[in-house]
């Protein structure tokens, strides 16, 4: 992100002894003669006019305020224009706060509260009665958003999901001891053919595989910088105004860079499963089906799964077991320990002597 500076606005700052309204490079009140004191802020103007040349040392440093009587001075004085004291014991003004959202555009007319007059909205005193004009400060200031109050429901809520995660995982690990028979069995084995063939993806141009087929490409954003670049459009953002403590208002803008790049199509040969072949059957012989591979074709993953039927006086259970092992000790009618969950699911199962 770079800071980007469009220009200089004159400030304004309002007397708290009578409430009118001051040019910000004037550092004495124009309707009752009082000091602008340290801690009164400089604000916008209504409409904010940027200056065509900025005094050079607005840039640079903040005013001084004399230690002893006061008086705002410019930067770089060395002795006081009010009282003639060394300045050298005075206190900068504060720079760098954001005053708000800069504005270039016109604001309302104001109606002056002695004489009801219209006057625009960047006048001072009124052109008719020059009574000092008051505007109510708008809220422009870029503040960062109020936090969030999370309300106690919420915490309720996530306390109560948590507890039934917990309770859950408790019934789903936690099992009783249950003796069952083996009523029935079934075997499932399958192998799965692969084909090779085209398969699309989409990725940054430079990270395309070498033996890729490079299909269509588009532009896009892939990396955002402060720096310019080749291929890089500039954005920014809403321009704002920075109290510089010179009564000079700094108008700037937030810029980064958003890098394009290529994000293409491409295809690549892989192996991917096309068909499978499945043999099944409900007694203790399991084997393989045979594979009739077409050119182009070869053997993919194979996959046994065995499902053992019990019977515990009336309930009936399910295991299934990739273990050829296992199943084949549950022969018909033997008798086993199953550990069984909550939810009636079969976690593991031993032989019952
Ligand atoms: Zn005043
Ligand atoms: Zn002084
Ligand atoms: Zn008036």
């Amino acid at each position: 992100m770079t800071k980007k500076i469009l220009g200089y606005v004159e400030l304004e700052w309002t007397c708290p002894n009578c409430h009118s309204k001051n040019r910000g490079k004037t550092a004495v009140c124009q309707s009752c003669g009082a000091p602008q004191p340290a801690d009164v802020q400089f604000e916008q103007p209504a409409q904010e006019v940027l200056l065509t040349q900025p005094p050079p040392q607005a840039v640079s440093a903040p005013d001084i305020h004399c230690a002893y009587c006061g008086t705002r001075n410019p930067a770089g004085s060395q002795t006081c224009a009010s009282c003639g004291a060394d300045l050298s014991e005075g206190t900068a003004r504060q720079q760098g706060q954001v005053l708000g959202t800069h504005r270039p555009q016109a604001a309302p007319d104001v109606i002056c509260p002695a004489c009801g007059s219209a006057n625009p909205a960047t006048a001072r005193r009124c052109s008719q009665c020059n009574t000092p004009l008051r505007t109510e400060k708008q809220e422009t200031a870029v503040a960062p958003p109020p936090p969030r109050k999370t309300n106690p429901i919420v915490y309720a809520l996530i306390g109560l999901a948590l507890f039934a995660c917990l309770a859950f995982a408790f019934m789903l690990f936690r099992t009783e001891e249950v003796v069952g028979q083996v009523s029935g069995v079934q075997w499932t084995r399958t192998i799965a053919i692969e084909e090779r063939g085209p398969v699309e993806y989409r990725t940054w141009r430079d990270q395309i595989p070498a033996n890729a087929e490079i299909g269509r490409c588009e532009q896009r954003v892939r990396t955002t910088q402060s720096n310019p670049a080749p291929n890089a459009v500039e954005v920014c953002g809403t321009p704002y105004t920075i109290d510089t403590g010179s009564g000079l208002g700094q108008v700037v803008q937030d810029c980064y860079y958003e890098v394009y790049d290529d994000f293409c199509r491409y295809t690549v040969l892989e192996w991917r499963e096309v068909d499978k072949v499945t043999t099944s059957a409900s007694d203790y012989a399991p084997y393989w089906p045979e594979l009739r591979l077409r050119p182009g074709q070869r053997e993919g993953a194979r996959q046994e799964s065995y499902e053992i039927r019990f019977n515990a006086d009336g309930d009936r259970y399910t295991y299934t077991t990739s273990s050829l092992e296992t199943f084949m000790q549950c022969r018909p009618n033997s008798a086993w320990i199953l550990e069984v969950n909550a939810f009636k699911t079969v976690r593991a199962i031993s032989p019952a002597r």
